[in-house]
């Protein structure tokens, strides 16, 4: 489905950028297994994909460090030369309510989840344009479609991420390049790992399909906005949240 594809996945050391990394892989893409800090879990999600006769290399970088992602994208055009699909995915928290809420919280968070998107979307841009191809997808969150008492970084970030995808969709759909965002809801992995079990009660009361999502259920729409069926889908954000944004 994505033959002699050449994708790049932010953050896919773990959690949900690493089943996205092995699901392009499965469906035949090169995929390059980003990380910031965590090489050996990047490279347990290559010998994953390797396992499962699929082809990828991890690659180190800060995505907040718009040198260090200048240098990813060098790396990844001398080798392949091009770069067809894009996924955003690298995120983190670092939650309080805005009476607590520290300049350096705020700033983290922002820094890697909104510049952090940016800076990648600035290299594949320039890249896809050349190529006349491309797909983009950028891992927005529920949080910055209908808010979420204690995280107004992310909040902000994730909004933010939505709003680029938007402008982006507009600016580069005539050469052909799609520009896409998925909103997860509450998935299991290691950033909700952290919510108290009173969190994720008060959360679960609030989900019509009353359980968490599984990072495979990402990876498949993810997926499907990679491969040439999604082709007339642009500038959309993909909530998959078992109902909750509704
Ligand atoms: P996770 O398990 O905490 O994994 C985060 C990934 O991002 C790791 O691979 C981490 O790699 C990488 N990362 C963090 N900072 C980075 C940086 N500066 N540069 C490069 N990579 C960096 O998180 P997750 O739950 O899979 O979330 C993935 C994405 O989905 C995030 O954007 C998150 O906001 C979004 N999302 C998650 C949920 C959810 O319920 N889980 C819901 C909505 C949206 P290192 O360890 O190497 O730093």
């Amino acid at each position: 489905m994505l033959e002699n594809k050449i994708a790049l996945v932010t953050g896919a050391s773990r959690g949900i950028g690493r089943e996205i990394a092995k699901k392009l892989a499965s469906c035949n893409a090169f995929v390059f297994v980003n990380y910031c800090g965590s090489k050996q879990r990047a490279e347990e999600t290559v010998e994953e994909i390797k396992a499962l006769g699929g082809r990828a290399k991890a690659i180190q970088a800060d995505v907040a460090d718009a040198d260090a992602v200048s240098k990813m994208f060098d790396e990844i055009l001398q080798e392949y030369k091009r770069l067809d699909i894009l996924v955003n995915n690298a995120g983190i928290t670092k939650d309080n309510l805005i009476l607590k809420m520290k300049e350096e919280e705020f700033d983290t968070v922002i820094n890697t989840n909104l510049y952090g998107v940016y800076h990648c979307l600035k290299h594949a841009a320039k890249q896809m344009l050349k190529q006349k191809s491309g797909r983009i997808i950028n891992i927005s969150s529920i949080s910055g479609v209908i808010g979420n008492a204690g995280q107004i970084n992310y909040c902000a970030a994730k909004a933010g991420v939505i709003g680029m995808t938007k402008s982006l969709a507009r600016e580069l759909g005539s050469r052909g390049i799609t520009v896409n965002a998925v909103a997860p809801g509450f998935i299991t992995t290691e950033m909700t790992d952290k919510l108290s079990e009173q969190i994720r009660q008060d959360l679960l009361e609030k989900i019509p399909l009353k359980r968490f999502g599984d990072a495979k259920e990402i990876a498949a729409a993810v997926a499907f906005l990679a491969s040439e069926e999604a082709a007339y889908i642009t500038g959309q954000t993909i909530q998959i949240d078992g109902g909750m944004g509704m």
